[in-house]
């Protein structure tokens, strides 16, 4: 049997007062959610572990197995393998925003203006850009989507132990980024974050798709905001430990480059955007049409995350029925008989505050093997009273791979 997992990213809420304490789940509209919970077994699942507020790198680590406690070394190296980026055991990654800043290096707008036309090409204006006093040091920066970007730096005595330039708010100056450690490590590799920081400004604030921008009004996209430096983790590939073929499917390169960093394949689907617009039934048929071909396929589904962080409860629950016609696709184009079907997200994101909070989320799990519960839904109340009871985001995997048959036997 096989197994496809749908990551709803953020998709747990808490109580909502417009919704009258209700939750966007049980608010929305969602029939093919709904059948999953009711066809399934269900539970809670603390991503991490009870009350501790996950980031998504660390509970998607979680989720496909490993303890990130032990196994997570920053954000910056994911962002750079999803990036399609090439990284080596000892480069320090970083995940980057491409914002405007004023003369004085203030931060207007940590995303310039959420700028989607002119990033690549202004991105590509610093790719490979070089720095005098460190001959040394290669930089590589790809552009992403929207206004995000991966930065690697490549070359002797470098350290992730070093703090981000962004400010992460606005009407903030760039941070001089320090030192972690009293390594030499960590000292030589802030002076070079410090320094590619000023020359890329140098060359992006004059550029000629700035100059346009700045004529039109628009924010111009003149620095790149570095955070999350951070080093591939050094872990035995999913594949080999559970002996299964896997592949991901996702749009945002933090969780193509988490999936990949695990040993997992990733393909670019048409349409999936990781924003509003993304095309969910693109992925549910790109899923389909790859199960011929592996044991298991994430699927990871990113605005869900995003409206949470808009404070938009409209918006979220709009997702969260977009999503469900992903699920639909899933439910009718497989065979149950054949697919574990399994739904969660990779924690909860409080649409009141906008912020990732330590609540467990959801988990509904269908197929031939499952035992099915008297759940009725999916959502963050309902799925608390079935029959999976509470686990951790390590345990989701097994549990899922035994459910599919694919598990080892502990013991004679
Ligand atoms: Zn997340
Ligand atoms: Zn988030």
């Amino acid at each position: 049997m096989k197994v496809i997992l749908i990551i709803s990213d953020g998709i747990a809420d808490q109580p909502i007062k417009e919704l009258g304490g209700k939750t966007p789940l049980q608010m929305a509209n969602k029939p093919a959610m709904d059948e999953i919970a009711r066809t399934g077994v269900n539970g809670i699942m603390d991503p991490i572990a009870p009350g501790i507020t996950p980031g998504s790198d660390t509970a998607h680590l979680a989720i496909l197995g490993y303890d990130p406690y032990k196994k997570y070394e920053g954000r910056g190296a994911f962002e750079a393998l999803g990036a399609g980026l090439e990284v080596k055991t000892k480069d320090i990654c970083f995940r980057g925003n491409i914002a405007t800043v004023d003369n004085k290096f203030t931060v207007l707008d940590r995303r310039a203006g959420r700028i989607r036309d002119d990033a690549e090409e202004l991105v590509e204006a610093v790719s490979r850009i070089k720095l005098n006093f460190f001959p040394d040091i290669q930089v590589v920066i790809k552009h992403t989507i929207e206004h995000r970007c991966a930065i690697v730096l490549k070359g002797p005595h470098l350290t992730r132990m070093i703090s981000d330039t962004d400010p992460h708010k606005s009407n903030h100056q760039i941070n001089e980024s320090q030192p972690l450690n009293d390594s030499s490590e960590a000292l030589r590799t802030t002076h070079i974050v410090n320094l590619l920081t000023r020359e890329i400004h140098r060359i992006l604030d004059t550029h000629p798709i700035n100059m346009k921008r700045r004529a039109k009004g628009l924010l111009p996209a003149n620095a790149i905001l570095m955070r999350g430096a951070g080093v591939v983790p050094k872990v035995r590939p999913i594949t080999d430990i559970y002996g299964i073929k896997a592949l991901a499917i996702a749009a945002g390169a933090l969780y193509k480059g988490v999936c990949k960093s695990v040993g997992m394949d990733l393909i670019n689907v048409q349409g999936a955007t990781g924003d509003y617009e993304t095309n969910t039934i693109a992925k549910a048929k790109a899923a389909v049409e790859n199960l011929p071909r592996y044991d298991f396929i994430l699927i990871h589904i990113k605005a869900t995350d995003n409206a949470s962080h808009d404070m938009d409860v409209k918006k979220k629950i709009k997702m969260i029925e977009k999503v469900d016609k992903l699920v639909k696709y899933i439910l009718q184009n497989t065979d149950p008989d054949k697919v574990i079907i399994a739904m969660t997200a990779d924690h909860t994101t409080s649409t009141e505050s906008g912020e990732h909070t330590g609540d467990s989320v959801p988990v509904s799990i269908r197929g031939k093997t499952v035992r099915v519960d008297s759940v009725q839904r999916y959502s963050e109340i309902d799925c608390a009273q079935g029959g999976l009871g509470r686990i951790r985001g390590v345990n989701l995997l097994p549990i899922l791979l035994d459910y599919a048959g694919k598990s080892k036997k502990f013991g004679e």
